[in-house]
C-alpha cells in the first residue's frame, strides 16, 4: 500500500475494495511498530486486542486506526501521561472521546509519547523516551503532543489526538508539517482526559490534511452529560462547507505582534509574509490587529495552568491511582515519597509554582489578578473579531529545534508559545496548517484564530489556502 495517504484516500481505497479494513489496519499497526523503535512514538503499541477487536461493519472509520495521546483514557490499557508515577496505571473507563472514536468504527493502535502530565513543548519530558522529529530526527517534533505528531508525519498512523492547553497540539502540527485543531473550550468533551489545567485544556486532532482534521472533529463534538463544561453546541459536519473558495469579503487580521516582535524566527517570518500575500491573492482582505494585553498572555498562563496544575494534580500521592513509594513508615510520609520520585522536575516546578501563586499571601498578587486580565484579553478578543472575520499569525515562534538545545532554557521554552497560549486562555478556536519550509528543509506553520464557534469557517478559509498550496502533499523522507 501507499504510505502516507490520508484519511480522504484511505476511506476511498477501502470504500473501493482495494483494501480491507483488517489489511488496512494490519499495515498501519506493522508501521508503527516498525518505526517506532527509532522515532519514540508510541509508550504502548496494542496490536493483538485492535486486530481481534476490529468493528467490520462498515463506519466512517472502520479501517483507519489512529492514536491516542497517554493522557486520553482507554478502558484497560495503561494510561501512563509518559510519568512514572502513573507507570503502572490502567484506566478502568474510556474517554468519551475514546469511545466516539471506537463507535465510529476505529481501532486505536496505541498511547503517544507526550510530556509528563502535557507539560511541555519539545517531547522532552517524557519520563520514558524523547520523541524524534521523522523530518530531521535530530529535532524535536514539537510538544507536548510529540508522539501523536510525530506519528502522523511519519505516516505511522492517518490521525491521532492530541490535547492542548496552551499550543500542545498546533506546535507540533507546525513542527511537523500538519494540522492541529484547538476547538473552542468545551467543543468536545473532557470526560476520562487527565487534567491539567481544566480551564483551558482541550483535545485536539492532529491529521495531514484540513479536510482530515474536519472529519475527526465532526466525530468528535457534541454536548456531554459526563463533562459539566461541553457546551450546548448541536452537531455540525465540518466538511460539508469545504468548498476551496474563501467566504465573500472575508476579513483577516493580521496580529501585530506577528509583524513587529523580533522575537520571531526570520524564516517563519518570511513564510508568514508569503502566507499572507497568498491569502490577498485569494480574495481576503487584509488588516493588521493591534492586541495590546496579548503580551500577557505567556504571564497569565504560567499562572493559570500552574494554579490549576497544582490542584489537579494533589489526586497523585500513592493512595488511590499508580506507583506507591514502599518504604514509608507512616502515611504523609508514602505521600511525600510517592510524589517525590513519582513526578519529575518540571512537574514538580509547576505544583510548586502553583501553589505559590495561590498560598493566601500571594493569592491576590497573582492568581486573583491573572483572571481580571483574563477578562480584559477575552474583550480584546470579542472587540477585534467585530472588526475581522479572523485573525492570523505564526503558530510556533522558531523552527523545529534541536533535541536537548533549548529544553534547559526555561525562559525560552515558555516565549515560544507567545501566539498559542491566549486564545487558548479566552477559549477561542484556532487552527495551524502548513505554509512552508526552511532552508534546512523543516516544515513551518501559521494558524487562524476565529470568534468563539467559529470553526466552520476556520476550516473552511484553511482549506481553501491548503488546496490552493502544495505544503501538504510532501512528506518525510526515509518512511517509506
Ligand atoms: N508548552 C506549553 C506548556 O508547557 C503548553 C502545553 C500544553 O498545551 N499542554 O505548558
Amino acid at each position: 500500500m501507499k504510505s502516507f495517504l490520508t484519511i480522504k484516500e484511505l476511506k476511498n481505497k477501502l470504500d473501493k475494495k482495494e483494501i480491507s479494513a483488517q489489511e488496512s489496519v494490519k499495515y498501519y499497526s506493522d508501521r508503527l511498530k516498525k518505526y517506532n523503535n527509532n522515532l519514540n512514538v508510541a509508550i504502548n503499541i496494542f496490536e493483538e486486542n485492535s486486530l481481534k477487536n476490529l468493528d467490520s461493519s462498515d463506519k466512517i472509520l472502520s479501517g483507519i486506526p489512529g492514536l491516542l495521546k497517554s493522557n486520553i483514557s482507554q478502558k484497560n490499557k495503561r494510561i501512563t501521561c509518559a510519568s512514572k508515577i502513573l507507570d503502572n496505571y490502567k484506566s478502568t473507563y474510556d474517554a468519551t472521546v475514546t469511545q466516539k472514536l471506537q463507535n465510529s468504527g476505529a481501532t486505536i493502535l496505541g498511547t503517544a509519547n507526550m510530556d509528563e502530565f502535557a507539560m511541555g513543548s519539545s517531547g522532552e519530558f517524557s519520563a520514558y523516551s524523547t520523541t524524534k522529529n521523522p523530518w530531521d530526527l535530530t529535532r524535536s517534533p514539537g510538544g507536548s503532543s510529540s508522539g501523536s505528531a510525530a506519528a502522523v508525519a511519519a505516516g505511522l498512523v492517518p490521525w491521532a489526538l492530541g490535547t492542548e492547553t496552551g499550543g500542545s497540539v498546533r506546535q507540533p502540527a507546525s513542527f511537523s508539517n500538519l494540522v492541529g485543531l484547538y476547538p473552542t473550550y468545551g467543543t468536545f468533551s473532557r470526560y476520562g482526559v487527565i487534567a491539567f489545567a481544566s480551564s483551558t485544556d482541550q483535545v485536539g486532532p492532529l491529521t495531514k490534511t484540513v479536510y482530515d482534521n474536519a472529519l475527526i472533529s465532526s466525530i468528535l463534538m457534541g454536548p456531554d452529560p459526563l463533562d459539566s463544561t461541553t457546551l450546548q453546541r448541536p452537531a455540525q459536519d465540518f466538511t460539508a462547507n469545504l468548498t476551496g473558495k474563501l467566504p465573500q469579503n472575508l476579513k483577516i487580521g493580521i496580529i501585530k505582534d506577528a509583524i513587529e516582535s523580533s522575537n520571531i524566527n526570520s524564516q517563519v517570518k518570511e513564510h508568514f509574509e508569503k502566507a499572507i500575500k497568498h491569502l490577498e491573492k485569494l480574495g481576503a482582505k487584509i488588516e493588521y490587529i493591534d492586541l495590546p494585553d496579548l503580551k500577557y498572555g505567556i504571564s497569565l498562563y504560567f499562572i493559570i495552568s500552574r494554579a490549576e496544575a497544582a490542584s489537579n494534580l494533589a489526586r497523585f500521592d500513592g493512595s488511590l491511582y499508580g506507583m506507591r513509594n514502599q518504604a514509608a513508615k507512616e502515611l504523609k510520609e508514602m505521600y511525600t515519597n510517592t510524589r517525590h520520585d513519582g513526578f519529575g522536575q518540571e512537574v514538580k516546578q509547576r505544583i510548586l509554582m502553583g501553589n505559590y501563586v495561590l498560598s493566601s499571601s500571594h493569592k491576590n498578587t497573582y492568581y486573583n489578578k491573572a483572571l481580571k486580565i483574563r477578562s480584559i484579553l477575552r474583550e480584546e478578543f470579542i472587540n477585534a473579531f467585530k472588526s475581522v472575520d479572523l485573525l492570523i499569525s505564526p503558530t510556533a515562534s522558531m523552527l523545529p529545534f534541536k533535541l536537548g538545545q533549548e529544553c534547559n532554557d526555561p525562559l525560552k521554552m515558555y516565549l515560544a508559545d507567545y501566539f498559542t497560549v491566549p486564545n487558548c486562555i479566552t477559549g477561542n478556536p484556532a487552527l495551524s496548517i502548513p505554509c512552508g519550509f526552511s532552508k534546512e528543509n523543516l516544515p513551518i506553520g501559521f494558524q487562524f484564530i476565529g470568534p468563539r464557534l467559529s470553526e466552520d469557517l476556520i476550516y473552511q478559509v484553511a482549506y481553501a489556502f491548503e488546496q490552493s498550496t502544495d505544503y501538504h502533499t510532501k512528506n518525510p523522507t526515509d518512511f517509506e
